[in-house]
């Protein structure tokens, strides 16, 4: 993980408006680096850091929006992951309204645990990634060593 990131940005719709709030409040810090969204979720923050870049006349970063959530947004974000494309997740999911991709949202939460990449799922995990010390220098999280469970499922 270099220094500069890969940021992966997703909020279910009851969360939205926080993740914005987020965003708009620390959008110094995210222009520094690449953000990555689903659909809708990518919009809002376009137009969230669109209007703090424009008003400080700073570039504004790059944003890639996938597919929405319930239309395999989820599953594209999963699947970058796996492939070592995102530094971080911020993601907030709706903790009172079951939604139409569950099952999307925990593959999602699943893969990042598997990758240890950071993952925060309320403002206050956010928070501490963000000032972290750790997120302005290089750091390479640590992959378990599957090595034995591949060889033996290729056994089988
Ligand atoms: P959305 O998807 O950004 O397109 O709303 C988020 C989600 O539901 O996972």
């Amino acid at each position: 993980m270099k220094n500069k990131k890969t940021i992966a940005l997703v909020a279910h719709d009851n969360r939205k408006k926080d993740l914005i709030e987020w965003v708009a409040w620390n959008w110094k810090e995210l222009t520094d680096h690449d953000l990555v969204c689903t659909g809708t979720t990518g919009k809002l923050v376009q137009e969230a850091m669109h209007t703090k870049t424009e008003e400080h006349g700073v570039i504004a970063p790059k944003i890639t929006r996938l597919k929405s959530g319930p239309l395999g947004g989820d599953q594209q974000l999963g699947a970058m992951i796996s492939e070592g494309k995102i530094d971080l997740l911020i993601f907030f999911w709706d903790p009172m309204q079951p939604q139409p991709h569950d099952v999307d949202v925990k593959a999602l939460m699943r893969i990042s645990t598997l990758y240890n990449i950071p993952m925060a799922a309320n403002r206050a995990t956010a928070d501490f990634i963000i000032s972290s010390k750790l997120f302005h220098h290089e750091y390479n999280p640590i992959i378990k060593d599957y090595s034995e469970y591949i060889k033996r499922t290729v056994n089988l």
